[in-house]
């Protein structure tokens, strides 16, 4: 059995106030595999001090001294990449190649970072004054379980970056790999109050986070739900925020596009993450005119993807993070057979041979209209939502109809197409003819998919209150 029973606070590992405890359930077998002892308010106030004594140092650091702090921490997590990539499928269930890549991105925060912070300049001319860019003071990271340790990795070399100091509360669902992720960061050496991590509650730490007087930004990835509770906590201090939300991401397959290429790879990207990827390009969008052909491609790309384990190999599609998660995304299967969408592929129930765990079969709808719920709201789970258009303007009407704006994808043969029609999308990110990561682009959502940017000048800027001295 596992036993997380220990937060980090000032530089050390303690043991909380709280008792609660929190049941550490395997997605593939539904058993209990352990238990995590939450922090309460009393632990988040106590982090929170740390972290306001840290910052009055760290906030005077030179860039070159945080540079040699991101480095150290950098070589620490990557020395233990293969330890994070199997705590996080053994956790929360993700494939074998997707926690792979995503603690390739952790990594990659660190390096990229750095590089922004080598070329940033904290200190501009303007007209006729001189601008200062000034260290914002304790940061409260609140962070979702899926990809959590790329999110905590981002965030806090960022608030490093900036000279603030940090307070995390990671999901109560990924404590096993963030107990990983605070020793790597404990052994980079950090000078004691600069991160504070306490596992807990949304409703006790997250909120505590969100209300105190002495934290001065939130950066919080997770639900649009929970991110305008927090929007809301957070104004009577006015924090600022940076809210990373969810999404309903639109792929259009514009006319000219290759749909022996475009559609598997539509299929497969949907399901990244087990569907559970707030990227995830969940609304394909196709030419009426060749909706039969898009609809074959579309039901043999789901014959090859394997559900199972998320340990081997070959898997694409691992279990759900929950057997609530389960229930969720299978009352929207349900949904969408009573809205009158077709059933493509996959369905209700649980694959054969799976019964133990939390998996879903990987299903597909089509002949969808966007105003149908499993097209405007984020399911989570490898459901695929087919959606037919009668010309581009239409398309580009479709893809926007939605409140979120977080990312959209193009398929053409012409570069430029792609790009006018980009040009007429509401997304904060946008990729051509394939899945791209770029650490120094940036990252957030248009609409409810967010406010704020994360990653390069962008996010750095996020950590910064601009100080204008007029002469
Ligand atoms: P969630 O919103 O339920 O929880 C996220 C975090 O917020 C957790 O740590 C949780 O404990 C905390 N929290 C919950 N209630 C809180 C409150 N009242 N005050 C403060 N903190 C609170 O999200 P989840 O289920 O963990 O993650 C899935 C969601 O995250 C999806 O909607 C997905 O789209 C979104 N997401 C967005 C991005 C992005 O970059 N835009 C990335 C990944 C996930």
């Amino acid at each position: 059995m596992i036993q997380i029973n220990k937060i980090y606070i000032n530089g050390e590992f303690v043991t909380p106030k709280g008792t609660e405890t929190f049941d550490l359930i395997s997605p593939v077998t539904n058993q209990k595999t352990g238990e995590v002892i939450l922090g309460n308010e009393e632990d988040t106030r106590m982090a929170v001090a740390a972290a306001k004594k840290a910052f009055k140092t760290f906030s005077k650091t030179t860039k070159e001294e945080r540079i040699g702090l991101l480095r150290k921490l950098h070589e620490a997590v990557s020395k233990r990449e293969t330890e994070l990539v199997s705590a996080m499928v053994n956790e929360y269930g993700g494939t074998l190649q997707f926690c792979r890549m995503s603690v390739q991105n952790a990594i990659s925060a660190f390096t990229a970072t750095i590089n922004t912070l080598e070329s940033y300049d904290f200190e501009r001319t303007v007209g006729h004054s001189k601008v200062r860019f000034e260290s914002l003071g304790v940061v409260g990271i609140i962070t979702p379980w899926n990809a959590s340790n790329s999110f905590i990795c981002n965030k806090l070399a960022t608030a490093i970056a900036a000279g603030c100091t940090a307070v995390i509360k990671p999901s109560e669902m990924s404590a096993v790999q963030t107990q990983l992720l605070t020793e790597c960061f404990h052994e980079a050496g950090l000078p004691e109050g600069v991160f504070n991590i306490v596992n807990g509650l949304g409703s006790v730490v997250g909120n505590e986070i969100t209300l105190h007087p002495d934290i001065a930004k939130i950066s919080f990835t997770g639900s649009t739900l929970t991110g305008k509770a927090i929007a809301k906590g957070a104004v009577d201090t006015m924090k600022r925020v940076t809210l990373e939300l969810g999404g309903k991401s639109p792929n259009i397959i514009l006319e000219d596009a290759d749909l022996d290429k475009a559609i598997p790879m539509a299929v497969f990207g949907a399901y990244m993450n087990n569907g559970q990827a707030c990227i995830a390009p969940t609304r394909l969008l196709v030419p009426q005119s060749r909706l039969e052909e898009v609809n074959e491609l579309a039901r043999k790309a789901a014959g090859q993807v394997k559900v199972g384990n998320p340990n081997e190999e070959d898997t694409l599609v691992g279990p759900m993070v929950s057997a609530r998660q389960f229930e969720r995304v299978q009352s929207y299967i349900r949904l969408g057979q009573e809205e009158g969408a077709v059933l493509l592929a996959g369905g209700e129930g649980k694959p054969e041979g799976l019964e133990s765990g939390n998996f879903v079969k990987a299903t597909i709808f089509t002949n969808v209209r966007n105003d149908m719920r499993i097209a405007q709201e984020e399911i989570f789970g490898p459901v695929l939502s087919i959606i037919p258009y009668v010309d581009e303007e239409e398309a580009i009407a479709i893809a926007n109809d939605t409140t979120y704006g977080l990312a959209a994808y193009i398929s053409s043969a012409d570069q430029e197409h792609a790009e006018r029609v980009a040009a007429q999308i509401d997304a904060g990110r946008i990729c051509i003819n394939g899945f791209a990561h770029d650490p120094y682009a940036p990252f957030g959502g248009f609409k409810q998919s967010g406010i704020g940017r994360e990653f390069g000048v962008f996010g750095l800027e996020a950590y910064l209150e601009p100080k204008a001295i007029l002469a």
